[in-house]
């Protein structure tokens, strides 16, 4: 039963809305985070269980479809540093469903460095530009990134674990395989022949 762990990331996904709707109305004012701002949507990867749980909401496929054997990448929709698949005109066009990172782009994020000493509080140079130089950021009203990050990448091993590839929880996929059809005009290299999910892993 998958839709468990699909159910639990759409828990996490609402608290970091919540979150963020506090961190906004804390900060009114200095985030200028905004429709029409897009300088964050790059093509980025997910973690199998925000992929499939997404691929699942946006109903542009069910699970059963997604894993079938017609299932194709389209190679010039992966390239690192490229525009996001679903950004039109500067709009996110899956902005409902848009995979937690992309909320929470931009606001301030804290982490802690790997010796854990101190930490970092990371923000968007276009927000916070009419601030004091001696404005500090209050940790509360900042995203813990570290917590998130560990919440999802515990979600996804549990999910990675059910459905039996747990040798491959660092995997991560293509958003735009979100957007993947029938396409038999791909070269062979790009056509995925189903046999499990790990063939949308990139390597
Ligand atoms: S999913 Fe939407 S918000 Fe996220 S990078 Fe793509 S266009 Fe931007």
């Amino acid at each position: 039963m998958v839709e468990k762990y699909f159910l639990e990331y759409c828990k996490i996904r609402d608290n970091i809305d919540l979150k963020i709707s506090e961190i906004l109305s804390f900060y009114k004012g200095d985030i200028l985070c905004k429709k029409g701002c897009s300088g964050c949507c790059m093509a980025i990867t997910l973690f199998p269980v925000e992929f499939f749980a997404i691929k699942q909401e946006t109903d542009k496929g069910s699970l059963k479809t997604l894993l079938s054997p017609s299932f194709t990448l389209d190679s010039k929709n992966t390239k690192q540093n490229q525009d996001c698949i679903f950004l039109e005109k500067s709009i996110c066009t899956i902005y409902e469903s848009r995979p937690i990172i992309c909320r929470t782009q931009g606001l301030p994020l804290f982490y802690f460095s790997d010796t854990l000493e101190d930490y970092t509080i990371s923000f968007c140079d276009k927000n916070f530009t009419s601030c004091r130089e001696d404005f500090e950021f209050n940790t509360e009203y900042s995203i813990d990134l570290d917590k998130l990050n560990s919440s999802l990448y515990k979600l996804n091993k549990e999910f990675m674990k059910e459905i039996n590839l747990e040798n491959n929880m660092d995997k991560r996929i293509q958003i735009s395989l979100l957007l993947s059809n029938n396409n038999t005009s791909a070269s062979a290299s790009d056509k995925i022949d189903y046999k499990s999910p790990s063939l949308y892993f990139n390597e």
